[in-house]
């Protein structure tokens, strides 16, 4: 079952049963949904709960717990550059990650179904509007290579994905180097914007963070790393860094031989 949060008039947190988020901005003509969990839920259903309106669905970038749910849409808008990591999803995977996410019995009937995620179709284009709400797309690359983010001019709000996350992830398939995350926060810092929306949270989240986080990069080089495993799908092993905790803690995983912090000392 999917949890509605309502962040603002228009703008609602969808959260599935895998703890996955989504979000929904409704215009006065049609309805963005941006990213779609796991698949644990169906998506459309969900939204069909708040909006009748057209969905836009646009996904942040291709890893599991965001493109999941593309499966209760005929059109799913994603950059070019993510579909590499369909090669890396089968059936079978994606429906023990889902099991594992939402605690069912390894015995359990449940099977996830990608569609051969014939749904999806490239990210082509840079603005759309809702009516009365004008969307831009705005590339936000490090945590993946083709990262999106959805920034909403009118409401000053940044819809990020995993771009944004406070303990960012640079240790997943398709991430980036860490100074081209380095670069995309810098550049998130200048925006016109109040607020930003990710993927794994359900509340608001400022340039407080986007700072902390530069931070963290400028001061990881030559620090000590410690080897840990991601607890969840896709499990994945990396390095993991604990700069802060003020409120909202802020580190980074990275790659085991992430070649952009050669100094690091193992644990
Ligand atoms: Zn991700």
């Amino acid at each position: 079952m999917v949890n509605f949060t309502k962040i603002e008039d228009n703008i609602y947190v969808l959260t599935d049963r895998a703890k996955c988020c989504a979000n929904l901005v409704i215009g006065t003509k049609r309805a963005l949904l941006f990213d779609t969990c796991t698949g644990a839920d169906d998506m459309l259903e969900a939204v069909r709960s708040i909006t009748d309106l057209p969905i836009l669905v646009i996904a942040s970038h291709g890893h599991f717990d965001h493109i999941g749910g593309s499966i209760y849409f005929d059109e799913v808008y994603m950059r070019e550059e993510e579909y590499m990591l369909f090669s890396e999803y089968s059936n079978e995977i994606i429906t023990g990650w889902i099991k594992d996410l939402c605690n069912l019995a390894p015995e359990d009937p449940y099977t996830y179904d990608c569609r051969n995620w014939e749904q999806f179709k490239h990210l082509d284009f840079d603005s759309f509007d809702l009516g009365e709400l004008e969307c831009q797309v705005i590339p936000l690359p490090g945590h993946t290579i083709g990262s999106v983010g959805i920034y909403i001019p009118s409401k000053k709000v940044l819809l990020s994905g995993d771009a944004l996350t406070p303990v960012m992830c640079m240790n997943f398939s398709n991430h980036g180097p860490l100074e081209m995350e380095y670069r995309t926060l810098q550049m998130v810092l200048q925006m016109d914007m109040d607020y930003y929306l990710t993927s794994h949270h359900n509340y608001k989240m400022g340039k407080g963070e986007i700072s902390r986080m530069i931070e963290c990069i400028e001061q990881c080089e030559g620090k000590r790393f410690h080897e840990y495993q991601y607890p969840t799908p896709p499990y994945t092993m990396g390095w993991f860094r604990l700069h802060s905790v003020e409120g909202e803690p802020v580190g980074i995983i990275l790659a085991h031989d992430a070649p952009e912090v050669g100094k690091k000392v193992h644990g």
